[in-house]
């Protein structure tokens, strides 16, 4: 088999990868390790930056987003039972818009069928090969049988996990971490949200989220502990600790009901350097891991897609690689800014368990200053709604 650009992985960074390619005439050959329904079960992201959404455009799988999913001009910050909200139209003039990862990616598998697109699924020991010379190929199983892809390029958005990254040798290879000492405990529900905006509440109990996918989907989490498992977390256990970390107005109206899904992930900070390799390029977690506190994982995402999109149709259409050259150089530069962003965000709002006095004290003095201080939310607001590409 032949094409223009393999891509390993079927989660959103590839299949947004394909579908912009295919309008623009590029052949691509997409390998998911699963199938589609479990790629679909997987819930995550909700809040996308308008390059996103721009790029959901440029891909034509806009429409059911542009139907369904609503605007958040703002969001909500609280401390304990006191709260403020940072506009983020006044500072920025743009909004977030909140659309499930899980929508948007059966948006695009809908898009790629509907073009009669090559995404094969449950593919196993997937090889990349020769990345280094201009003829790089791609084996995989499947159906018990090895298959080769021969290609110009090959794009790792596989995710943390994948075989990309590990496909740069260690001697090229520069990995920075930070792994946080608590988790989110998530849960989703079908129950109208809490308050029309996001609440990022951070209390003395811990962290808390308020956030939502729809008019009846809501989404919550709490920060839990490394050791705990969902099972340990009943729902109603569940419900009371969050109305103790969220404002007394707000865990008032909370309407509470059963979890339809309940899961815990764990926080860290990861880059990997450089993103590029010969003809592999690595996009989205294969490259880097945020902690959800700042909703930049998946648009971090995003911005790679855009700049591999770019210096690919620049290498396609005008013979000119400065584009490729310069991807993870371009690329990088915006992560690292992001990884910044959300860093700093879960500093900000969740209790590290040796926290002393004086680091409490300074926690406080950063919302507060957060609060009374509009440059301050200006920045926040800046990097909220997504730095320009
Ligand atoms: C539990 C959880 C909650 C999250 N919540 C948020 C959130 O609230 N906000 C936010 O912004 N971000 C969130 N994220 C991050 C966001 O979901 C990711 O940044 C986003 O999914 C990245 O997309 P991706 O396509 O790069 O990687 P993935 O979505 O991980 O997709 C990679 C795909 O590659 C496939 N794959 C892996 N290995 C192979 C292989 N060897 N061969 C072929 N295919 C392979 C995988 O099956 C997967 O389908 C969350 C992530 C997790 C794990």
């Amino acid at each position: 088999m032949r094409t223009q650009v393999c891509i390993i992985g079927g989660g959103p960074s590839g299949l947004l990868l394909s579908q912009l390619l295919h309008r623009k005439g590029i052949d691509t050959v997409v390998l998911e390790r699963k199938t589609r329904d479990y790629v679909l079960s997987r819930i995550r992201a909700g809040i996308l930056e308008v390059g996103f959404v721009d790029l959901m455009r440029a891909a034509g799988v806009s429409e059911r987003m542009d139907r369904e999913s609503f605007a958040h001009d703002g969001t909500v910050i609280a401390c304990n039972d006191e709260q403020f909200r940072i506009s983020f139209r006044e500072h920025t003039g743009t909004d977030v818009v909140v659309y499930g990862q899980t929508e948007l990616t059966r948006d695009l598998y809908d898009a790629r069928e509907a073009a009669d697109g090559k995404v094969i699924f449950n593919v196993e020991n997937v090889v990349i090969n020769e990345v280094e010379t201009d003829a790089p190929y791609v084996t995989f199983d499947v159906h018990g049988k090895q298959e080769r892809i021969d290609c110009d390029f090959v794009a790792g958005c596989d995710g943390f996990h994948g075989v990309s990254r590990q496909t740069i040798p260690l001697s090229v290879r520069r990995e920075y971490e930070k792994v946080y000492p608590f988790g989110w405990l998530g849960i989703l529900s079908e129950t109208p949200p809490v308050h029309e905006e996001l609440i990022y509440s951070c209390s003395d109990r811990g962290f808390a989220l308020c956030s939502m996918r729809n008019a009846n989907l809501s989404r919550y989490y709490i920060q839990c502990s490394l050791s705990d498992s969902p099972d340990d977390w009943s729902d109603e256990n569940f419900w009371e600790e969050l109305k103790r970390r969220i404002p007394s107005a707000a865990a008032e109206s909370l309407v509470t009901g059963p979890s339809i899904e309940k899961s815990i992930a764990p926080l860290r900070s990861f880059v990997t350097e450089p993103m590029r390799w010969g003809r592999l390029f690595l996009c989205g977690d294969a490259a880097h891991i945020v902690p959800p506190t700042g909703a930049k994982g998946l648009n971090t995402a995003a911005s790679d897609i855009h700049y591999l999109y770019h210096g690919l149709l620049q290498f396609y259409e005008e013979k000119d690689s400065e584009g490729i050259d310069r991807y993870s150089e371009k690329a990088l530069a915006r992560i690292w800014k992001a990884e910044r962003f959300s860093w700093s965000t879960t500093n900000l709002l969740h209790r590290y368990p040796d926290m002393s006095e004086f680091d409490l004290k300074m926690q406080l003095a950063d919302i507060a200053f957060l609060r009374d201080n509009e440059a301050a939310q200006k920045v926040f607001a800046q990097n909220y709604v997504g730095l320009p590409y």
